[in-house]
C-alpha cells in the first residue's frame, strides 16, 4: 500500500530519494528531461544553445497557438507577472483584475504596488468567474487600460472560459494579460484567436520541467503599449530582451538558464509527440479518476465536479480535520507530496495535481495515501500523524 515506508525518518535525503510530486507544481519531470538537464553545460552564445532556444520558442508558439514572439526570463512565473505590470502600466493607471483565488489576488497586489488604481472584479474563492461581471466593470470604468486574469486558478482548481473573457476585452479594445502558469500544456489555449495580448507561463507546472523559466508571449499591441509605458525597468524590460533575441543570431540578453532551456526543449518535444489533443484528453481523464476516487472515499470536492477541473482536484477535509498535518503525513510517511490550501484555504483543502508528467499511478497512490493518513488521523488524532 504505502509504497515506501522507509521515508518515515526525517532525513531529507530519504525524502528526496522517494517522494513523489503529486502537487499542482512543481510537478515531476520525465526521464528525457532529466537526461537533458544532466548534459554538459552549454554556454549561452554557442550555436547548440541558439538552436535549443529557437526550438523552445517555436514549440511554445505552436503549443500556445500564437505567432507572437515568445520571451523567456530566468525566474519563475511571478517574475513574468511583475514584468507585465511594469511594462504596461503607469502609476495612476486604472486596471481591472478578475480575482477568485490566491493567484488572482497576486495580480491585485502587484498592480497596487506599482501605483495602479485597481478595480478588482472578485468572486468567491472556488467560484467560476463570470465574463459578464468583467463586461459590466469595464462598461462602468471606461478608463481601464489593461485586464489581468488567471486562466487556471491553481489555488481552487477553477479554470475560467478564456475565450469568453477574450471576447469581452477585445470588444472594448482593452489589453488582456493572462496568467496561464498552470494551464499551458494542460488545457486548450488559443492565444491569438482568443485575443490574449500577454500570455504568462512557467516551466514547472504542465510543462514538465523544473522551476526557473518564466515564459511570455507578447502581442504587437502589448509591445506598443510597453513602448509608451513610463515605469523604469531593466532586467524585465520586454523590448530590450526581444531586441537581443531578434538579432540574426538570436541570443538572450543575459546569461540564459541554459540547462533548463535544453530540458524544456525535451519536454516540449515529448508533449508534441504525444499530441496536444491527447495531452488535454489525458488531463481530463486523470481529473475524472481523481474525483471518482475522492467521492468513493466519502470526501467532498472543493474544485468543480466536472471535466473543467482537469489541472488539479481540491478536496475538502472532513469536519474537525485539518489538511496541514495530513499533507505532512502524506509527505513524510507515504512519500507523496501534495499541496495544502493557500492562505485563507490553508488547513481546509488538499490539492492533488494531475497535470504535466503526473501519471494515473501517481494519482492512485496519492488518493491511497490520503485515505490512509485520514484514517490514522481520525483514529489517533493529530498526535498520531504529526
Ligand atoms: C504557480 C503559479 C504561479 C507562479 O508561481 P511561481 O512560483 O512564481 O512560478 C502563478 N499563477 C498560477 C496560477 C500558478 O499556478
Amino acid at each position: 500500500m504505502a509504497y515506501d515506508r522507509d521515508v518515515g525518518n526525517s532525513s531529507s535525503q530519504a525524502v528526496t530519494r522517494t517522494s513523489r510530486l503529486v502537487s499542482p507544481g512543481p510537478t515531476p519531470i520525465p526521464p528525457e528531461v532529466a537526461e537533458a538537464l544532466a548534459r554538459p553545460l552549454l554556454h549561452h552564445r554557442v550555436p547548440e544553445f541558439r538552436r535549443a532556444l529557437h526550438n523552445v520558442h517555436a514549440g511554445l508558439q505552436e503549443l500556445a497557438r500564437t505567432h507572437d514572439p515568445v520571451l523567456l526570463l530566468g525566474c519563475t512565473g511571478t517574475g513574468a507577472m511583475e514584468s507585465a505590470v511594469i511594462n504596461l502600466c503607469a502609476p495612476g493607471d486604472t486596471v481591472a483584475v478578475v480575482a477568485a483565488g490566491y493567484f488572482g489576488e497576486r495580480w491585485v497586489t502587484l498592480a497596487e504596488r506599482y501605483g495602479c488604481n485597481v478595480i478588482a472584479v472578485r468572486s468567491e474563492w472556488g467560484a467560476v468567474p463570470d465574463p459578464e461581471d468583467l463586461a459590466r466593470a469595464l462598461d462602468e470604468n471606461p478608463s481601464v487600460k489593461v485586464v489581468f486574469l488567471v486562466h487556471s486558478e491553481t489555488s481552487t482548481g477553477v479554470i475560467l472560459d478564456l475565450e469568453q473573457f477574450g471576447a469581452v476585452t477585445q470588444a472594448r479594445g482593452v489589453l488582456l494579460v493572462v496568467d496561464a502558469v498552470s494551464s499551458l500544456a494542460a488545457v486548450p489555449l488559443e492565444t491569438d484567436a482568443w485575443g490574449v495580448d500577454v500570455l504568462v507561463s512557467s516551466s514547472h507546472k504542465a510543462l514538465m520541467s523544473p522551476p526557473g523559466i518564466a515564459i511570455l508571449a507578447l502581442s504587437e499591441r502589448a509591445l506598443d503599449a510597453a513602448d509608451a509605458a513610463p515605469l523604469p525597468r531593466y532586467y524585465l524590460d520586454w523590448a530590450a530582451n526581444l531586441a537581443t533575441q531578434r538579432r540574426d543570431e538570436p541570443e538572450t540578453w543575459f546569461s540564459a538558464t541554459t540547462s533548463l532551456v535544453v530540458g524544456l526543449e525535451a519536454a516540449l518535444a515529448r508533449i508534441k509527440r504525444e499530441g496536444f489533443d491527447a495531452v488535454y484528453a489525458r488531463h481530463v481523464e486523470l481529473g475524472r479518476r481523481c474525483r471518482m476516487a475522492a467521492k468513493a472515499a466519502g470526501l467532498t470536492l472543493f474544485s468543480p465536479d466536472d471535466d473543467s477541473a482537469s489541472v488539479l482536484t481540491a478536496v475538502r477535509m472532513p469536519d474537525g480535520v485539518s489538511s496541514t498535518p495530513i499533507v505532512q503525513a502524506m509527505h513524510e510517511r507515504w512519500g507523496i507530496t501534495v499541496a495544502d490550501g493557500e492562505e485563507r484555504l490553508k488547513g481546509t483543502i488538499i490539492r492533488i495535481g494531475h497535470l504535466g508528467y503526473i501519471s494515473q499511478a501517481d494519482v492512485d497512490l496519492a488518493m491511497e495515501a490520503l485515505g490512509g493518513a485520514l484514517a490514522e488521523y481520525q483514529q489517533l488524532g493529530t498526535r498520531g500523524v504529526a
